[in-house]
């Protein structure tokens, strides 16, 4: 530890030199000085409505750890805005703070995330194994646009599955944050699973009880293909659906593909065993 702190501050002398290049100083040292937590409450002077967290502490690998704050600020200052932007919904309503808690594989179990769960979120708390999260290799550095998604989905209240719009809300964040290899991916997986479900739908190689699911999956992801806007849009009009509580998930997602398609996903939806009521 001692031994560790003194080869820091010579590194830090030998790059600092003068006064004038302490950030540059910082900039090398930043990996060094691993750190367990990493808070951001703030982007570019501005005060944020929600704060992140980022627990590293079972995270053994200095090198992997030292991705900590980029994660952080990743989350806070580029997934935030992009997600307040594509769903007009206030996080700060759901989660004051969000918080990561990031596990090393071999120290995954300790989780208790459900087993073959890569990621695992429960009112505003993500726990993650590091090989999905701090060792997403990218661009602009570490990220997650998987996770947080369903801490604002929470203000959706009831869903027809666990990753209804996760398609191309994903696919549109990762556009919005700059991450133009992982969108390019993103969109070419969509469309070949979209083309192979509405494949499998035609030739009736579906299973009753999912049919209706696939029908919506490749719907939100034809209006997003249409439209990129067509995204805000599936959240702009679920968000503002007075018989939210009330009304079967279901039915109230058909609704708003119907809308936003502007009447032409009825027959689709209806045809694959949807119903409207
Ligand atoms: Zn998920």
């Amino acid at each position: 530890m001692e031994r560790l702190f003194g080869k820091k501050r010579n590194v830090r002398q030998l790059l600092i030199g003068s006064g004038g290049a302490l950030c540059i100083a910082v900039l090398f040292c930043a990996p060094i000085r691993a750190q367990n937590k990493s808070t951001v409450t703030e982007c570019a002077g501005q005060v944020l409505t929600v704060r992140f967290q980022v627990d590293c502490s079972h995270v053994a690998d200095p090198a992997t750890k030292a991705l900590c704050p980029v994660f952080a600020q990743n989350q806070a200052c580029k997934v935030f805005p992009a997600y307040q932007q594509i769903t007009g919904i206030h996080l700060q309503d759901w989660c004051s703070t969000v918080q990561y808690i990031i596990y090393d594989k071999d120290k995954w179990s300790m989780s208790g995330a459900p087993s073959g769960a890569g990621g695992y979120t429960v009112g505003c708390r993500t726990q993650y194994m590091a090989d999905y999260s701090l060792l997403l290799k990218s661009e602009i550095g570490p990220y997650d646009v998987h996770e947080i998604l369903h801490d604002y989905q929470i203000a959706l209240g009831g869903l027809p599955y666990t990753h209804i719009l996760f398609g191309p809300s994903m696919a549109e964040a990762t556009r919005l944050i700059g991450d133009s290899e992982r969108y390019a991916a993103l969109m070419k997986d969509g469309q070949r699973d979209m083309g192979r479900i509405k494949d499998q739908l035609e030739r009736g190689a579906v299973a009753p009880d999912t049919e209706c699911l696939d029908a919506e999956l490749t719907t939100e992801f034809s209006l997003y293909l249409k439209d990129p806007n067509n995204v805000r849009q599936f959240y702009l009009v679920l968000t503002h659906d007075g018989e939210m509580q009330t009304r079967d998930p279901q039915s109230r997602f058909d609704q708003m593909y119907d809308k936003v398609s502007g009447g032409t996903a009825r027959p689709y939806l209806l045809q694959h065993g949807c119903r409207f009521f």
